[in-house]
C-alpha cells in the first residue's frame, strides 16, 4: 500500500505564503514518477487563524496556491480518538461529510511550516504527542533553532565561532527612562556600530534593523520589542553570506556550499522575497579549505541544537581574514523549487523528488528508533 503523507502547510506566521509555495513543490515531487507508486499526499492546511483544514479546501489551496481565510480566530484543541491516538480538532466549521480523511490514516507527517507555531517546536510537540513519524527536527531541535539567543548558547557550547552579541529582554526595553539608557550604554560598551537588532524568534528578517547610532539603536530596540519578548543585538560584520544544507539524522550528510549576493544593505525581507533582488551562486566560489571548514561547522551546528532530518546552516565568511562565523541554523528552510536548500542538494546530486523521499525515510527511521 502507498504511504500516506500528511502534508501540513500554511500556518499562523508571516511566512504563510512561502509555506504554501513550499508545500506545492513537495506535493508535486511526491507525485512524480519515482515517488508516485510509493506515496499518497493528504494535504492539511492551517489557515492564518490557526484552523486545521483537511478537506477539499486544503486540496484547493494546494492546487491554486492561494491562501484562504476560512474561519474566525479560534483555539486549536487536542482530543483523544478511539484508537488512543491524539488528534487535533479545530475544523468544526466543516461538517463531517466534508472531511475526506481522518488524521489517523496518515502514516507520516511532513510539516512545512515556517516561523513561530510551525518551525519552533510547537507543532513538533503535537506530532510527538500523537506518536506519529514526522519530517524534521523534534521539539528541542526546533525550539533551539528558532530562538536566536538559545541557539547562540548551544553554538557557544559547541565551540562554534560567532559574532559578539548582547541578549535583551523586552522588560528592559520597556523599563523606566532611567534604566533604558543604561541598557543602551551597556550595548555600546560591548558592541561597535553598526550592529543588528533582532527579535529572537522570527525569520525572514522580519523586525531586524541595522543600526548606526544611539538614536537608531533605541528605535530598533523598541520595534523589536513589539515582535518578541526576547531580543538579540549583534556586532555587524562585513562578510560574504554562505549557506550549507544538512540532511540526515545522527550521521547527517552535507551539501556543497552556496552563496547569496544582493545590492541592498543587508539580506532583508524585501530582498528575500522580491524576484531578482538576490542571486544564489551554487557552488560558491570558495577555496576547498573554506568549504571543508563550513561543512564541518554545519554538521556541528546540526548536532549542537539536536536537529534532525533537514537544516540549512548560514554563515558569514570574512574573506580578508579567512574567518567564518556561524549566523544561524534554520530547521525548516524555504523549500520551494527555487529555494537554496533543495538547490544545494540538486548541485550535490540529490534531486528534489529524491530529497523529499529521503526526508520521509529519515522521519520513519527516527520514529522507529524512538519507539
Ligand atoms: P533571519 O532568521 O530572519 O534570516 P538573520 O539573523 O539571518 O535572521 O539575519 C538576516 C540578515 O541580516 C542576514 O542574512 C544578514 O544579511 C543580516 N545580518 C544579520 N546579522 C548580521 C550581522 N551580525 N552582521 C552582518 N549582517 C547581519
Ligand atoms: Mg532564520
Ligand atoms: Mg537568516
Amino acid at each position: 500500500a502507498k504511504q500516506k503523507v500528511g502534508l501540513l502547510f500554511g500556518g499562523c506566521s508571516g511566512e504563510h505564503e512561502v509555506s504554501i509555495t513550499s508545500a506545492r513543490a513537495i506535493a508535486s515531487a511526491l507525485q512524480q514518477d519515482e515517488n508516485k507508486t510509493k506515496y499518497e499526499v493528504l494535504p492539511v492546511y492551517i489557515d492564518k487563524n490557526g484552523t486545521w483544514q483537511s478537506s477539499n479546501l486544503a486540496q484547493q489551496v494546494l492546487e491554486s496556491g492561494e491562501p484562504l481565510l476560512l474561519t474566525e480566530k479560534r483555539k486549536t484543541t487536542v482530543v483523544k480518538e478511539d484508537n488512543n491516538n491524539l488528534a487535533v480538532t479545530g475544523f468544526s466549521s466543516l461538517t463531517p461529510s466534508e472531511q475526506n480523511f481522518s488524521y489517523s490514516e496518515i502514516d507520516v507527517w511532513f510539516p512545512i511550516l515556517h516561523g513561530p507555531n510551525g518551525e519552533d517546536g510547537t507543532v513538533q510537540g503535537l506530532l510527538s504527542l500523537m506518536n506519529v513519524p514526522f519530517v524534521g527536527s523534534g521539539v528541542l531541535g526546533s525550539a533551539l533553532g528558532m530562538d536566536k539567543i538559545a541557539m547562540k548558547m548551544a553554538f557557544t557550547q559547541a565551540g562554534l565561532p560567532q559574532v559578539k552579541y548582547v541578549a535583551v529582554n523586552r522588560s528592559q526595553v520597556y523599563s523606566s527612562p532611567c534604566i533604558f539608557p543604561k541598557l543602551c550604554d551597556d550595548i555600546e560598551a560591548k558592541l561597535d556600530y553598526p550592529c543588528f537588532v533582532k527579535p529572537a524568534n522570527l525569520g525572514s528578517s522580519v523586525g531586524i534593523a541595522k543600526v548606526r547610532s544611539r538614536g537608531e539603536l533605541e528605535e530598533a530596540l523598541d520595534n523589536a520589542a513589539s515582535y518578541d519578548r526576547r531580543i538579540v543585538v549583534e556586532a555587524g560584520v562585513t562578510a560574504r553570506e554562505v549557506e550549507c544544507a544538512v540532511l540526515g539524522n545522527d550521521n547527517p550528510k552535507v551539501s556543497v556550499v552556496g552563496e547569496i549576493t544582493f545590492e541592498s544593505d543587508f539580506y532583508d525581507y524585501e530582498t528575500k522575497y522580491t524576484e531578482g533582488a538576490a542571486q544564489l551562486h551554487i557552488p560558491a566560489d570558495l577555496s576547498p579549505d573554506v568549504v571543508t571548514k563550513i561543512q564541518e561547522m554545519a554538521t556541528q551546528a546540526f548536532i549542537a541544537v539536536d536537529a534532525a532530518g533537514l537544516s540549512r546552516v548560514d554563515f558569514f565568511y570574512v574573506e580578508e581574514t579567512g574567518e567564518v562565523f556561524i549566523n544561524e541554523i534554520n530547521t525548516l528552510p524555504g523549500f520551494t523549487a527555487t529555494s537554496m536548500y533543495p538547490q544545494l542538494w540538486a548541485a550535490t546530486g540529490v534531486s528534489f523528488p529524491q530529497l523529499v523521499d529521503n526526508l520521509i525515510g529519515f522521519a520513519v527511521e527516527r520514529y522507529n528508533e524512538n519507539n
